[in-house]
């Protein structure tokens, strides 16, 4: 795999992130903008992309993936690298020759840096049951990449959200069975999708276990046999399954990034309000991740961050060239 060598290395392809590698377009530099989703859009787009967002600057109403749509779109005429579904493990070197690394082993050099990364990398909640790393990537799943998998499969799904229902349904024509358990009678659901589950229910392709939650698990060498439940009165119920599929929410976590040195103030990276740099030179921080005094955690707020951090970090790319600050309206789209 050959080292990419870029301008500016953009860490988290959320929205701050996203108009931030428009922002380096105007001013005529490169970016790669990397992300541990294999999708761009961070919160926006796992989080709540149905939901209508009502305080984005001349847009009275837009859902999340609507407005990560229109970055995207926004960010064509500088075609940014985007390297999704890896996130950043190592970053070294200083400012005008950064060195970073991701898990799928890309290697990149940049000369400067522009940390994105939000609340920090989406994990999901495990449930707490023992032995379960014995069966992860085997019979226990937290999301699906690969539907045929599950063909002709008993699959036990936990889970009362919509992330549980929406598979259930997804898989429910082509499974031999599904199981869904939630520990209470009530799913917190979209209405049309537990419409769409209750159909499958009259058909039998699925029984709903409520209220059970899990116990423990019984299988061989990493392939599930069998998933142990409980009610309320401590009741145990044994399912016969060849897979668990667990979706109990996401959590995030800063993962790398706490060891790159950066100073931090309660698990966010501090910054100089003026240019949004952190404690290194030619490393950037923005968006949520980013903490000043007054700072305001807002979508509209990582834009204008993205922007500052731009014309700052444009010192460290074209060191022996003056910036002359122009309107988009002026210049136009060309560098
Ligand atoms: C339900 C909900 C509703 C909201 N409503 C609003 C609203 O109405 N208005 C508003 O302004 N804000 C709202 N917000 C907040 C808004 O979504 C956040 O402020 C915004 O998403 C922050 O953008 P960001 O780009 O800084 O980070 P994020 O959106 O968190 O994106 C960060 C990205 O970085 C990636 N990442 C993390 N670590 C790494 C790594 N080491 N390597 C590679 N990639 C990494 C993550 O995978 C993620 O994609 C809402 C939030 C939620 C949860």
């Amino acid at each position: 795999m050959s080292t990419l060598n870029t301008d500016i290395a953009i860490i988290g392809a959320g929205p701050s992130g996203l108009f931030c590698a428009f922002q380096a377009g105007m001013l005529g530099m490169k970016s790669v903008i990397i992300d541990a989703l294999a999708a761009p859009g961070g919160q926006c787009h796992a989080l709540y992309p149905d939901k209508p967002i009502y305080d984005i600057p001349s847009q009275p109403e837009i859902t999340g993936q609507a407005l990560i749509d229109a970055l995207l779109l926004q960010n064509q005429p500088f075609a940014p690298n985007y390297l999704l579904g890896q996130q950043v493990t190592m970053v070294e070197g200083d400012a005008g020759n950064f060195r970073l690394k991701t898990s799928l082993g890309q290697e990149i050099t940049a000369k400067a840096i522009i940390i994105s990364v939000g609340s920090g990398l989406f994990m999901p909640n495990r449930p707490p049951l023992a032995e379960i790393e014995l069966y992860e990537g085997r019979s226990v799943f937290y999301h699906v990449s690969d539907k045929q998998k599950f063909n002709d499969a008993t699959i036990a799904i936990a889970g009362g959200g919509d992330s549980a229902i929406d598979w259930a349904v997804a898989l429910g024509p082509q499974a031999k069975k599904i199981y869904v358990i939630h520990r209470r009678d009530k799913f917190r659901a979209m209405e049309h999708s537990l419409q769409k589950m209750m159909a499958l229910v009259a058909a039998g392709k699925i029984e709903l276990i409520t209220p059970y939650q899990l116990h423990s698990l019984n299988g061989e060498n990493g392939l599930l046999r069998e998933v142990v439940l409980t009610d309320l009165d401590n009741n145990k119920r044994t399912l016969e399954a060849q897979y668990l599929l667990a979706f109990f929410g996401l959590k995030t976590e800063l993962g790398p990034l706490e060891t790159w040195g950066l100073e931090s103030h309660k698990n966010h990276l501090a910054v100089a309000a003026h240019n949004m740099m952190t404690s290194k030179a030619g490393i950037f921080a923005i968006g949520d991740i980013s903490t000043y005094p007054g700072k305001l955690k807002l979508i509209l707020t990582g834009f204008a961050e993205g922007a500052l951090a731009c014309h700052n970090a444009y010192n460290f790319v074209f060191p022996n060239k003056a910036l002359h600050f122009e309107y988009s309206t002026t210049k136009g789209l060309k560098s």
